[in-house]
């Protein structure tokens, strides 16, 4: 393929295998539920799209896919860039959740300051484009006072990208602490930034005040987006999500909200899981599972004995119960999960097997391209007439080339050029990540 065609201004993508449920109604699937279709490609938007067999202009050039897959550019809903790529600096020392929160805490005290955080979460967002990515979500951590360095380097980026790709912010810290003047000043940084109100919604006796104290800050600031992370965990006792669900019903909360992990429902009785599932379907919540991190941290064994459960949520039964769902990356090289390279296709490959979604991909795909830019009040994100093209080709014809090999070889093209920008190479962060391993009692 000879890929100067797609630095024209108008051209056809001939032969491409794209998944129906992201095209317009009326194309054949094959057994696979992709179709093959012509696409045209105009003034950096998709024009048009056809089966192919039909006689395509001759004046127009052409790049024949051969049956490559093409899907839209991905989007990934929740990460942590902030956190990103400290893992050789600050490993964490016994794979557990604790141990994670134990190493970072530590980091962020002796590091974090605002060049470190802007180069760390810069790489990480070059990975994400080099990959195809076109929308980011982060967290920011924002305990100990460290929101009023990390939030405005977030915001630089989020303003130096903004051509290139659309970065969200969302606060993290406990909920707890939104009831305390701490947590107002944190809500006021958000809403001046125009970013979303997020925080850890746990098992606590204040738990629900401390909900009630979050909506009350986003209602009295105009804070149309929410995002927790909730019930992250094996404890079949954690609710989070219910209470979650219950506050956004109680204050009559008409904005977004997102959560994230919702691993306990995995443990929980059939009917607790239908009453909770029900209450976030009512208060209109979509969820985003994380299963790399997952994986990584739940029931992780300090005895090196091997791990019984996988640590995902229900994601048949969210889709099943007509919630959105979407998969995204979480961490990156950091104490919470010591690999991931930002790419989103690695997620959906491990949420294919790890959660069993090939029998068949379907409309899975839409999990990491549709769903989640919707969530996230981007708007569809799908390969239609009218839409940008911003879209990837990779060398897969069918789900089962996509998913074997690593597809690093794909091409991803914004605007209707290929985006030919390498993946960073680790040497870049050096100066910053490799001091050497420091014992875990800092
Ligand atoms: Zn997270």
């Amino acid at each position: 393929m000879n890929p100067a065609v797609l630095a024209q201004d108008h051209y056809w993508l001939r032969r491409a295998h794209c998944p129906v449920t992201l095209l317009p109604s009326g194309f054949t699937a094959n057994r696979q539920g992709l179709a093959e279709v012509d696409l045209a490609i105009a003034q950096g938007r998709i024009e048009r799209i056809q089966p192919t067999g039909a006689a395509l202009p001759t004046t127009v050039p052409q790049l024949d896919l051969d049956g490559r897959m093409v899907l839209p550019c991905f989007v990934d809903s929740h990460t942590h860039l902030d956190k990103g790529h400290i893992w050789e600096r600050s490993p964490n020392s016994d794979g557990t959740f604790a141990g994670a929160l134990r190493a970072t805490r530590k980091d962020i005290a002796r590091f974090w300051q605002s060049e470190d955080v802007y180069r760390r979460m810069e790489f990480g967002l070059c990975c994400s484009e080099a990959h195809g990515t076109r929308a980011v979500r982060t967290h920011i951590d924002c305990t100990h006072g460290q929101y009023q360095i990390s939030l405005p380097v977030a915001a630089q980026l989020r303003e130096e990208w903004r051509d290139r790709l659309t970065l969200q912010i969302v606060s993290l810290l406990p909920v707890t602490e939104f009831l305390t003047p701490e947590g107002a000043a944190i809500a006021d940084h958000i809403a001046q930034l125009g970013a979303i109100l997020g925080g850890v919604a746990y098992s606590h006796p204040d738990l629900d005040a401390a909900l009630d104290a979050l909506f009350n800050l986003a209602k009295s600031r105009g804070i149309e987006q929410l995002d927790f992370h909730v019930d992250e965990s094996g404890d079949p006792n954690a609710m989070a999500l219910r209470s979650v669900a219950a506050a956004a019903l109680r204050h009559g909360f008409t904005g977004s909200i997102l959560c994230g992990h919702c691993c306990s429902l995995a443990v929980q009785a059939p009917g607790v899981v239908a009453q909770t599932l029900a209450l976030v379907k009512q208060a209109g919540i979509a969820i985003v599972s994380l299963p790399m991190c997952n994986l990584f941290l739940q029931d992780r064994r300090i005895d090196h004995t091997t791990p019984r459960w996988r640590g995902v949520t229900l994601a048949h039964e969210i889709r099943q119960a007509g919630i959105p769902l979407a998969f995204a990356s979480d961490n990156c090289r950091d104490p919470f999960y010591g690999f991931g390279d930002h790419d989103m296709l690695e997620v959906f490959r491990e949420s294919v097997r790890i959660a069993h979604l090939d029998y068949p991909c379907g409309d899975w795909v839409e999990t990491v391209t549709d769903i989640p830019a919707q969530t996230l009040g981007l708007g569809a994100n799908r390969l239609e007439p009218g839409q940008g093209a911003d879209c990837i080709i990779f060398s897969g014809r069918s789900y089962s080339e996509l998913l074997a090999r690593s597809q690093h070889d794909r091409w991803v093209i914004r605007g209707g050029k290929r985006c030919d920008r390498p993946l960073p190479d680790y040497r870049k962060l050096d100066d910053l990540v490799a001091l050497g391993e420091f014992p875990d009692n800092l």
